[in-house]
């Protein structure tokens, strides 16, 4: 019924025909890159028409519209995804091949849209694929990045970092839509006028601005004609737009707004949960907020005339609180622009605006220097100074005389503004993303806010799109899954997974299950090869941690036990071993320098291991370069175990874990974050845990951490493994190469607690935990009933039961259908 595409012919003359008028060539002459092209325009093209028709949709049925406001959308490929949620991935391949192209080498011409660090972009970019898939109306809010996610290289076991120029050859998806540009103003100073009525106008004067262009790119929703929008704004300078008249003829200040519009979307800072309190940031944080919110603002004006009832037909939902400056401008415009009381403009304001809280890490908070913010914003922060002093009146009428109350919540405090207070005040919701974590901000570090006002608290546990994460990563295991079922509704039901778990004690289908993990780990081996000239056995257990490269998330727990195990094959070689290979894939971000220092001990390791001609290949290490969207597929797909071991308390939700265990790789974890939730679901059987608890760790840091000496005088294969970081073994003869690592794990005199990841302290639990990998691995039969299990269990990690949880507790919009 459903195949706008397929007309084949008429698709396949679209092709022809694109790579004629955009490269004057034939198919046969074009390069693949241009072949990418032709098809992604042919491919646009359909999807036009139902981005139209959306369009058309939202005019008549006028929805409620959320906005998701963020930083970073990690986007990954679209025209493989575009094609397996237009239902025609294997018309379109079928069509292509029939000219001779192939598709996945076209698929694989297509840089990633990179806009994002890690998990919390690709957050958003899940939700806009579920928002899409179950037909409510949404923006993704953003910044049009010239220079996404750094490309890493590994150099010498070194990572480097080139720019991503991911725009270079075009972007065949994305439209510009210059109708719709706004101005965005910074600096200068305000003045206050008052008018006949005796009203006071506050006017920003020599002030410097630039023009927010915004671009489209269509989500395609799955099989329901439905095509959302992202816009992400880039930023052009105002000079030839709309000079102030104040500004006219100022040869320097058009100069300055040139260089001001080129920095501001020049690249994406690649720090992943860490605040480093840059001005450009700010200014990219204001910039995208102010434009997608006038722009919400006048699209809603449209077709509306009470602005008091925005709230009803609108919802900003910030994604951290990168975008929190969104609240004092909604005020901005509400008090200045639309002429409304304080009042007015607060029960608006708060009934409009919703935070995620994505970390509880000191370091990731995000507290601007009130000098920064002030000269930067400055009516901005007038407004926040008034929202503070209310705040501030409020504590102390319902905590009289308890000034330590007013220290810790207040927004404005010992010369920062505090953009996590400003959104917890302001905003009607605020939400955790795992049930774990949720507790732990209502318990430990929001204790004070979820005191005063409980009811905005609630828990959203992330969740990951199965269109992208199997449909059409894992096509195998994704046929397997239909016929399995019967059905391909998963599609868009994750639940109906469960309905596998009756071939769980099947010999036949247990045996189908594990010969597709073996393809996959085949076609994950034959990338390894090309990428990294490393032969692996497909036969080895495929032990895989890929992540943003992070303390907390503790890959040097993973490679000290990689070298532990070095040492037991090296000293028992009579001990039967199973094969495993240790996969690695990380970015750190480029001032990280310990992070750094942990990728080269990763890459050291692997130097020695793999080229140990001794340990006849039991052990192989690989570090996958770049790791990103489109090889993450891969990765997860080609996975047996699914290592998610950060420090319990430190990893708020994880949604690699999800993807895991959608592809059938058990974890082997500790209990933080979704992998409390991946247990319960999947029962503890069918998981490898271990470690500290996460009351233990708070309980260990609230007494100023624990002694890693003890651990390493008693436990002398620990205490070996240590030493080898300090002792020539990985270090080419070289003792200082890793002695920062080894003192950051025993050394109690710098600055810092000695293992404040509890590093030596969870060894021996996750060596045990190893361990019986291993021995369930061994037993074919009980492994593959736990593989299959896992991606039996995942119906509840599906992104679009977190936007049904969204929509009925947080956002309460209304289903669109879209007729074509
Ligand atoms: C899912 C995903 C992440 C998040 O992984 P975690 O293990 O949850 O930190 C990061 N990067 C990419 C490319 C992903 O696909």
């Amino acid at each position: 019924m459903y195949n706008p595409i397929f007309e084949k012919e008429k698709f396949k003359r679209e092709v022809t025909n694109n790579v004629k008028t955009l490269f004057r060539k034939t198919v046969d002459e074009a390069t693949p890159q241009q072949l990418f092209q032709a098809v992604s325009y042919a491919v646009k093209e359909v999807i036009i028409d139902d981005w139209i028709a959306t369009q058309k949709a939202y005019k008549e049925q006028d929805p409620k519209i959320v906005y998701y406001m963020s930083m970073e959308f990690l986007m990954g490929r679209a025209l493989g995804n575009n094609l397996i949620n237009m239902t025609a991935y294997k018309e379109v391949a079928e069509a292509l091949d029939e000219m001779g192209i192939d598709l996945n080498a076209v698929e694989n011409e297509e840089p990633d849209a990179a806009l994002g660090n890690g998990g919390l972009g690709r957050l958003a970019a899940c939700f806009l694929d579920s928002l899409a898939t179950l037909g409510y109306a949404a923006y993704g809010c953003g910044i049009r990045y010239r220079y996404g996610m750094f490309k890493q290289k590994i150099e010498d076991g070194y990572q480097v970092e080139t720019p991503d120029n991911w725009l270079k050859n075009g972007n065949p998806f994305e439209l510009r839509r210059p109708e719709y540009a706004k101005e965005v103003r910074f600096g200068g100073n305000i003045r206050v006028e008052y008018d006949e009525e005796g009203k006071t106008h506050f006017v920003q004067e020599h002030y410097e601005s630039v023009r927010a262009v915004p671009y489209d790119m269509p989500i395609v929703g799955y099989n329901n004609h439905m095509v959302n929008t992202l816009r992400i704004w880039d930023a052009e300078p105002i000079v030839d737009f709309q000079l102030d008249e104040f500004d006219r003829g100022d040869y320097h200040k058009a100069v300055e707004q040139e260089n001001l519009a080129k920095n501001i979307v020049e690249v994406l800072y690649p720090n992943d949960n860490h605040y480093a309190g840059k001005e450009l940031r700010l200014k990219q944080q204001y910039f995208f907020i102010s434009a997608s919110i006038q722009q919400a603002l006048s699209k809603y004006k449209m077709t509306h005339d009470d602005i008091h009832k925005l709230p009803e037909k609108v919802t900003f939902q910030m994604n951290d609180t990168h975008p929190t400056v969104a609240v004092a401008e909604l005020m901005r415009i509400l008090l200045d622009e639309e002429g409304l009381g304080w009042n007015e403009a607060w029960e608006i304001t708060t009934h409009t605006c919703a935070y995620t809280n994505h970390t509880i890490m000191a370091e990731a908070l995000e507290k601007w220097p009130i000098d920064l913010f002030s000269r930067l914003l400055p009516r901005v922060y007038q407004i926040i100074q008034e929202i503070d002093r209310r705040f501030v009146e409020q504590i102390r009428s319902q905590y009289p005389g308890d000034e330590g109350k007013v220290k810790r919540m207040a927004i404005l405090m010992d010369g920062q503004v505090k953009m996590a207070h400003l959104a917890i005040v302001a905003g009607y919701s605020v939400n955790g993303v795992a049930a774990l974590h949720t507790e732990i901000l209502k318990k430990q570090e929001l204790r004070d806010f979820y005191e005063m006002m409980p009811s905005k608290f609630n828990n959203k546990t992330n969740g990951i799109t199965q269109r992208r994460f199997l449909l059409h990563g894992n096509p195998l295991l994704a046929d397997w899954v239909t016929e399995k079922l019967g059905t391909k509704d998963w599609a868009t039901d994750l639940s109906l997974m469960s309905g596998l778990r009756k071939w769980a004690d099947d010999e036949e289908a247990l045996k189908e299950f594990m010969s597709i993990k073996y393809k996959n780990k085949e076609r994950l081996a034959q990338y390894i090869l090309e990428h990294n000239g490393i032969e692996i056995d497909p036969r080895s257990i495929f032990d895989v941690q890929v992540k943003r490269l992070h303390e907390y998330k503790r890959q040097l727990l993973n490679i000290l036990h990689v070298m532990y195990l070095y040492n037991q094959i090296k000293e028992h070689p009579e001990r039967s071993f199973y094969p495993r290979t240790f996969i690695f894939g990380a970015k750190a971000s480029a001032g990280y320098i310990r992070a750094k220092q942990i990728i080269k001990l990763i890459n050291s390791v692997a130097d020695v291991v793999n080229n140990d001609r001794s340990i006849n290949g039991k052990l192989k290490v690989v570090f996958i370069e770049d790791y990103r969207v489109s090889n993450a597929e891969l990765l997860f797909a080609g996975a047996d175990v699914s290592e998610q071991i950060s420090t319990a308390s430190k990893e708020a939700s994880g949604t690699g874990n999800m993807k895991f265990m959608l592809n059938g790789a058990p974890t082997l974890g500790t209990m933080d974050g979704a992998n409390v939730e991946i247990v319960q679901e999947v029962g503890i059987e069918n998981a490898f845990i271990f470690g500290l608890s996460s009351d233990e760790v708070i309980s260990f840091e609230q007494h100023g951490g624990y002694n890693p000496v003890d651990i390493y005088n008693s436990d002398h294969e620990i205490r070996r493994v240590v030493d080898q970081l300090v002792d020539g073994t990985y270090g080419y003869g070289n003792r200082e190469m890793y002695r920062d690592l080894y003192n950051s794990l025993l050394n109690t005199k710098s600055s810092s607690r000695a293992d404040m990841y509890f590093i030596l302290k969870d060894f021996r639990a996750y060596a045990e935990a190893q361990e019986k990998v291993e021995a369930a691995y061994r037993d074919r039969d009980r492994w593959a009933k736990m593989a299959l299990l896992n991606t039996a269990s995942c119906g509840k990690f599906s992104s679009d039961r977190t936007i049904e949880e969204y929509v009925k507790d947080i956002w309460h919009l209304d289903k669109l259908t879209v007729e074509v």
